[in-house]
């Protein structure tokens, strides 16, 4: 029997490899191969310009990026997250010696409830940790509503979130920091990498010290850093995807629209609609499965189609609160996180990518028609 090639639930985006060697060429010309080399401070004034921030700081990954943005602020104490996202908010916590205390979800964005947010809040908060789940926008007035009241900061993680703007502003500017990743399985990648976006110069400078050892000059180390730069050629390959990012979200955004056109009347299948004034991502595909309605449960629906080589993905399962390092958090108990413990049952992430060709969305859907 002829076995389809396998598709995973994401592929890279590669630009052309003679555009990458030109900029090879330049880097072995120049032997500069990082601490803010040429590629390095042109990428940081191109991604401020293109997604409408006013201060940026390139990182190795996003991880590195989340725990020095915790070190910038001097985060202490407890911080009030999510147990919806992927393992590294929350580690990046840890790593920090701050307790995470985690709130459920809304159902219709699978984002931090803020509703949930204030009964959570003790002597010992000092921030707020939300994740722009998907590239869905958190409530970013109700959580600024909050932080203003009781004197939290907000680190974002957005991870998911580049390119996303409400009423065309970037979400980016939302909070104190927002974090974001590069990584080679998200929509924009520079292999692995991250960054830090900042309001103001200071803290611009402050955060590019604290990932370069805490150097402020030759001799000067102002603060205990560490090493988490981004070298040239994860920049350049910024530079180069950037070429081509209007065009990766267009290619996501009409295959995106097809999964709906083709799901839409399929009982216990839901999926999340655009919200109004936003300008989506399309970072993921995620499907909800309700077991009675669909009369297959969602584990079921994933060994199906891995079986006809199609790898969807659980994303997020399990919670993070039901990971061994936090299960024994009060927060993280079962019965307070009820939603999203309901969410993580039903969930599974389709294959998207711009180049996933149109009979592979046809066929996924064919098999969760059946
Ligand atoms: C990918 C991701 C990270 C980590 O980013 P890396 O660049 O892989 O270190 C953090 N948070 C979320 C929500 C992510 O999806």
């Amino acid at each position: 029997m002829k076995r389809n090639k396998t598709i995973y639930v994401t592929e890279p985006f590669l630009p052309p490899l003679e555009e990458f060697n030109e900029y090879l060429k330049q880097i072995w010309n120049s032997k500069w191969l990082t601490n803010n080399g040429q590629f390095h401070q042109e990428l940081e004034q191109a991604l401020c310009d293109y997604l409408g921030v006013k201060y940026i700081s390139l990182f190795a990954n996003g991880t590195l990026a989340l725990i020095t943005a915790l070190q910038a602020l001097r985060i202490t104490g407890e911080v009030i997250t999510t147990p919806y996202s992927f393992v590294a908010t929350t580690h990046a916590l840890w790593w920090n010696n701050i307790k995470p205390v985690f709130v459920d979800i809304d159902p219709e964005t699978c984002n931090i409830d803020p509703e949930k947010i204030e009964a959570a809040i003790t002597p010992k908060t000092t921030a707020i940790l939300p994740v722009h789940v998907y590239g869905y926008p958190c409530n970013i007035e109700k959580i600024k509503q909050i932080a203003d009241i009781y004197g939290l900061k907000v680190i974002y993680d957005a991870a998911h979130a580049f390119g996303v703007k409400q009423k065309d502003i970037s979400v980016l500017n939302a909070g104190d920091l927002s974090i974001l990743s590069f990584h080679a399985t998200k929509i924009y990648n520079t292999f692995e990498g991250g960054a830090i976006v900042s309001q103001d110069e200071s803290t611009k400078k402050r955060i590019d010290y604290l990932k370069n050892f805490g150097f402020a000059n030759e001799t000067t180390v102002v603060a205990p850093g560490i090493n988490a730069k981004m070298n040239e050629v994860q920049a350049a390959m910024g530079l180069l995807q950037l070429k081509y990012i209007d065009t990766i979200i267009e290619k996501r955004k009409q295959r995106a629209s097809l999964y709906k056109e083709l799901l839409k009347s399929i009982p216990g299948i839901r999926f999340m609609e655009d919200l109004p004034d936003t300008f989506h991502n399309y970072s993921y595909f995620p499907i909800f499965v309700n077991e009675k309605e669909y009369g297959m449960h969602r584990d079921e629906l994933y060994e199906k189609l891995k079986a006809n080589n199609i790898y969807a993905r659980r994303y997020f399962y399990p919670l993070i609160s039901q990971f061994p390092t936090y299960k024994n958090l009060e927060s993280a108990q079962s019965g307070k996180l009820k939603v999203a413990e309901q969410i993580t049952r039903e969930v599974l992430c389709l294959p998207i990518y711009p180049d996933l060709p149109i009979n592979v969305i046809e066929n996924v859907c064919k098999i969760i028609a059946l």
